[in-house]
C-alpha cells in the first residue's frame, strides 16, 4: 500500500518530513569501531549472578516509578552533590528530548556548537523549536565571543555544550564554559557523555550555578544496551522536566540490571582505564601515519582528518579489511575529510591501524 506524497504533506509536519531518519550502519562480523560502545564483555562469573537477581524481578507488576534503588547508587557512583535533583531517562537522548519538551514553544530557541551531538537538533527540530548552531574554531575550541554575541542575538531557552565534544573529542577551555554559564538567559546542559574516559567535570559547579543541568549516561562506560541516562540540577528545574517524563519509562530489567551493574563499578572502572591507555597508544598509531591530522581527545573515540577528497574511499578501504569506523565527511563543513574511530581492544585497534596504513 502506498499513500499519496499529498497526504504525506498534509499530515506530516514539513520540519519532520526534511529530516533523515538516525540510520544505524549493519555491522555485521566486522571490527566495530563506529559507535563509542565499551568493547569488553562481562566476565562470566558476573553474568552468573546478574542472571541470578534478573530472576527475581517481578515482571508482572509496573517498575518502581521512581526506580529510588537505581538512582541512589547513579548517584554515589557519578558524585551527584547532595543538594542537586536527579531525573532518569531511557539513554540520555531521552533526557535530551525531555529537556527540549519542557522549553519547546514557538519562537523558542535551542543552541549548540557545530560540530557537534547530532540529536540535539534532531529533537530540537521534531519538538518545532529553532535551532542555532554556533561554529567552533578552527580547533574545534569554543570561542568565548563568538558563544557570547550568539546567546545575546539568540537568546536560546537551552544551550547544549557536549563535554568532552562528540564528534570532535575534545574539552571546551572550562573558563569559556562558566562565561556561557554566566551570559545564557536560560538553562545550559553540560553533556558528560565521555565522562568515564575524561577527569574533567562540572558535577561540581551544581551547587554554585543555578542554571546549569548536568548530563550522563551509562552507555560509554559499558551498558550501551541498557539505555539508562540521568540528569542532575537544582529541584526547581527538574521538578519541572520531571513532568515531560513517562512514568515507566525505566523498566525493571533496567532498573534491575543498573543497580547490580553499579555495585560492581570497580570491573567497569577498570575497563575505562584501559580504555584511556590504549586511546594513548591509538593517538601515537595514528600520528605516526603523516598524511593525518589528529585530534586530541578526552572520549573514547579520535577524530582524524585525510588527505583532501580521501575520506570516502578510505572508509571503504577500511570496510573492505572488516573494520567499521565512521564517515563524517559530508555531514558539517568543519568536519570535511574527517573519519571517527572508535578505542577498541588493543587487536581492533592494530588491525584498524595496519589497515589504515595501507590505504593512504
Ligand atoms: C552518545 C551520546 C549521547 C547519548 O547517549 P545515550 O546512549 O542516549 O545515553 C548523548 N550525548 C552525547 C554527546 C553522546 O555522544
Amino acid at each position: 500500500m502506498t499513500i499519496s506524497r499529498k497526504k504525506i504533506e498534509r499530515i506530516i509536519r514539513p520540519e519532520v518530513r526534511g529530516l533523515s531518519a538516525y540510520h544505524v550502519p549493519d555491522s555485521g562480523a566486522m571490527i566495530k569501531l563506529d559507535a563509542m560502545e565499551n568493547p569488553y564483555r562481562w566476565p562470566d562469573w558476573l553474568v552468573e549472578e546478574w542472571l541470578g537477581q534478573l530472576r527475581r524481578v517481578s515482571l508482572n507488576r509496573y517498575p518502581d516509578a521512581a526506580a529510588s534503588a537505581l538512582k541512589a547508587r547513579m548517584r554515589s557512583a557519578m558524585g551527584i552533590p547532595e543538594q542537586a535533583a536527579v531525573v532518569l531517562g531511557n539513554g540520555s537522548d531521552e533526557l535530551i528530548q525531555m529537556i527540549i519538551q519542557a522549553v519547546a514553544g514557538p519562537g523558542r530557541v535551542v543552541m549548540a556548537p557545530e560540530p557537534g551531538f547530532v540529536m540535539y537538533r534532531q529533537i530540537a527540530t521534531v519538538a518545532g523549536l529553532d535551532y542555532a548552531a554556533v561554529p567552533l574554531q578552527a580547533d574545534y575550541s569554543l570561542d568565548r565571543d563568538v558563544m557570547i554575541e550568539a546567546l545575546d542575538e539568540h537568546r536560546p531557552a537551552v544551550v547544549f555544550l557536549a563535554y568532552p565534544n562528540n564528534p570532535t573529542g575534545n574539552l571546551f577551555d572550562p573558563e569559556v564554559v562558566r562565561a556561557v554559564l554566566a551570559r545564557a538567559p536560560g538553562l545550559v546542559v553540560v553533556d558528560e557523555a565521555y565522562a568515564p574516559f575524561t577527569d574533567e567535570t562540572f558535577m561540581g559547579e551544581l551547587q554554585v550555578c543555578d542554571n546549569l543541568l548536568v548530563l550522563r549516561t551509562l552507555s560509554k562506560m559499558g551498558f550501551a544496551g541498557l539505555r539508562l541516562g540521568l540528569l542532575a540540577g537544582a529541584p526547581d528545574w527538574l521538578n519541572e522536566i520531571e513532568k515531560t517524563r513517562l512514568p515507566y519509562n525505566i523498566s525493571s530489567l533496567n532498573q534491575s540490571t543498573g543497580e547490580f551493574a553499579l555495585a560492581h563499578r570497580e570491573v567497569f572502572e577498570a575497563q575505562a582505564a584501559s580504555i584511556r591507555q590504549d586511546r594513548a597508544d591509538l593517538y601515537a598509531g595514528l600520528q605516526a601515519l603523516t598524511a593525518l591530522t589528529v585530534y586530541p581527545s578526552a572520549a573514547n573515540f579520535i577524530l582524524f582528518r585525510v588527505p583532501a577528497g580521501q575520506a570516502g574511499a578510505v572508509h571503504a578501504g577500511l570496510k573492505e579489511s572488516g573494520v567499521l569506523i565512521k564517515n563524517l565527511d559530508g555531514s558539517a563543513p568543519a568536519l570535511c575529510d574527517c573519519l571517527r574511530v572508535t578505542v577498541g581492544r588493543p587487536q581492533e585497534n592494530a588491525a584498524f591501524l595496519s589497515a589504515l596504513a595501507t590505504l593512504l
